[in-house]
């Protein structure tokens, strides 16, 4: 899957408004998971790309009322079928880690990549989300030089107390990084 113009060729792409400059554009030296699901718990569902392009429609779900307003978005979202989309370019900076802090520097967003994986925190997740993540890995490790395997943290680990996800159900073990716990 190669990337070119910090996007993923073999993977749709789709234009997030929520995004902006990096400070520094080639800055990029970390890969954060995460995991989603609208309505927490239901995969397949359109919400996730609603919510990431700006157009969830909030009246859909009593859950839905917390995500009025909210401008959040990852580069990368891998559903359940190991499917790869896109939403922001590599580098440009995606809103997907919040207040976080990462060997001491905090706005973790300013030098991440962000990836979805659709699931919650308590759930496993597929063994196509595991290859998926795997190729994708690949692809970045060799684009950017700064991102290693020793540089691809979970949100909780940079948010601790405040985030939990990818949660207890990803196996570190079976990705290609060092698993950060
Ligand atoms: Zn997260």
């Amino acid at each position: 899957m190669p990337i070119i113009n910090h996007v993923l060729t073999e993977a749709e792409f789709r234009a997030s408004p929520f995004y902006d400059e990096r400070p520094i554009e080639r800055d990029i030296r970390l890969v954060v998971i995460h995991c989603i699901s609208l309505p927490e718990g239901q995969y397949g569902t359109s919400y996730i790309d609603d919510l990431f392009m700006g157009c969830v429609d909030c009246d859909v779900h009593p859950s839905f009322e917390s995500l009025k307003g909210v401008k959040v978005s990852a580069h990368v979202v891998i559903d359940r079928q190991g499917k790869i989309k896109q939403y922001v370019p590599f580098h440009k900076r995606a809103w997907h880690a919040g207040v976080s802090n990462y060997q001491g520097e905090s706005r973790c967003n300013d030098f991440s990549i962000g990836i979805e994986l659709e699931g919650t925190d308590r759930d496993t997740y597929t063994e196509q989300q595991y290859e998926a993540l795997n190729s994708l890995l690949d692809q970045l490790f060799a684009e950017y030089d700064s991102l290693t395997a020793e540089r691809v943290v979970g949100h909780s680990h940079i948010a601790p107390g405040r985030k939990t996800d990818p949660g207890v159900g990803f196996d570190w073990s079976r990705i290609k990084a060092e698993s950060p716990l």
